[in-house]
């Protein structure tokens, strides 16, 4: 049944590393061919051998209505037509920042970028160009995108400089980077003990990439309290929960407040976009206005302005989405782990939004130590691939969330409980 992908993915591994423009892409951590898409149509998928799938991943996360919604879809024709891209300035980058500044109370300004990447990468040297400082700490099993610095792994102690990750890193680029680890306030502590040079701490406030973690309130609290008291900006990486976990994102369902607040994914509706965001007295650093240097071709595209715009709007108009987008993912999780306990299969499960997520596990995991110790990847594995095959696509690792989307039915949601049920009995 996944002949063509087969064939597909031989012909790409030829001319692309690996195949794929991103490694997750591959499958690797579940095995098996990845499926080739041709084409998305509402809450499903179809790949190139004409398999079709209900769509958990929705791109990662961007696309909240679904593929192809036709507001979405029209939006972008008609915006093309007059043009792809001017290097010049349009309103539509101005309608897009008036929305987001609208619903955060926390937020004056917003820069638009073309990627999460770029967006997380761009607040960290704002961060560090307003308070002077150098020292950056992150968290570790949270993902900001791929720029060097944030590519470092944690050494053995609770709170570390970070070693890089990934060849091609320098370790004097990471000497900065301090790894601490998520949920654990002692651990933090010790960071801001250890160096007073800390410009900003960045974190993802719900978890999405060690599978669905939300930190606790009272962590948050104490990142809070800690930068207050340093000196140091708290930067709220929104990439993922902007706009996912609530109208105001994980700001919605946490009672924190970011300094910087990051933005990717649904704001660009699945079209490339990043932007970055704070109050006036902060952004009046970056140029033009201040000094902090920070730029982009092709930032604020009007195609992918005009796609962002109008997801955002009918998100707005509609803010009971987030009910029906919540009850539907508890529906989901809760199907899950009714049918788990009944085929003796230990899971747990959480959402946060239109956020999902679920871990082969016999105790919640509250960090990515505890997620790579608790939880049972050969099973995910299975699952995965047999939720594929009765075409169901989940994200291909554990460490990854599911979406919900608005387009995808109570009925599907059963289909795929019952679907899960009997690969469970097969465990
Ligand atoms: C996806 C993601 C990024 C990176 O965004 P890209 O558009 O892939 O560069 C950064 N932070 C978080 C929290 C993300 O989920």
């Amino acid at each position: 049944m996944f002949e063509n992908s087969i064939k597909a993915y031989e012909d790409a591994k030829k001319v692309i590393p690996g195949g794929v423009d991103s490694p997750v892409r591959a499958f690797k951590s579940v095995g098996g061919t990845p499926p080739f898409i041709q084409k998305g149509e509402g809450a499903y998928l179809e790949d190139i051998d004409g398999n079709r799938y209900l769509d958990f991943v929705q791109s990662w996360g961007p696309l909240i209505f679904g593929h192809c919604d036709s507001d979405i879809e029209n939006a972008v024709l008609e915006t093309v037509k007059k043009g792809l891209s001017f290097g010049a300035p349009t309103v539509l980058e101005t309608e897009l920042a008036s929305e987001i500044v609208d619903m955060y109370d926390n937020i004056d300004k917003v820069r638009f970028v073309s990627s999460g990447t770029e967006a997380t990468m761009s607040a960290i040297r704002l961060a560090r160009g307003v308070t002077g400082k150098n020292d950056i700490l992150k968290f570790e099993g949270c993902y900001h995108g791929h720029s060097d610095s944030l590519l470092v792994q944690a050494g053995s102690g609770l709170a570390t400089f970070g070693t890089p990750s990934s060849p091609g890193v320098p370790a004097d680029f990471t000497k900065h980077t301090i790894v601490c680890e998520y949920n654990n306030i002692e651990s933090l502590r010790k960071c801001f003990k250890e160096s007073n040079d800390i410009a900003c701490i960045i974190i993802e406030p719900i978890a999405g990439n060690m599978g669905l973690v939300p930190a606790d309130e009272e962590f948050l609290k104490e990142c809070r309290k800690l930068c207050d008291e340093n000196n140091t900006l708290l930067i709220l990486d929104e990439v993922m929960s902007g706009f996912r976990a609530s109208l105001t994102g994980a700001h919605g369902v946490i009672e924190t407040k970011g300094d910087i607040v990051t933005f990717g994914k649904v704001i660009g509706a699945g079209m490339p976009v990043g932007a970055f965001a704070s109050n006036d007295e902060i952004m009046s650093h970056l140029s033009p206005e201040g000094e902090i240097y920070q730029a982009g071709t092709l930032s604020g595209n009007p195609v992918a302005m005009a796609a962002g715009l109008v997801s955002l709007k009918k998100l707005k108009a509609n803010p009971s989405i987030y009910d029906e987008l919540s009850a539907k993912a508890l529906k989901l999780v809760n199907g899950l782990k009714e049918v788990a306990s009944k085929n003796n299969v230990a899971l747990q499960v959480n959402t946060r939004g239109s956020m999902f997520g679920f871990f082969f596990a016999e105790k919640e995991p509250k960090n990515f130590k505890e997620v790579s110790q608790f939880c049972d990847f050969d099973r995910f594995a299975k699952f995965h691939h047999e939720m594929l095959k009765k075409g169901f696509y989940f994200a291909c690792s554990q460490y990854e969330v599911g979406f919900m989307s608005t387009v995808i039915t109570e009925e599907e949601i059963n289909r795929c409980i019952e679907a899960a049920d009997e690969i469970m009995k097969n465990f």
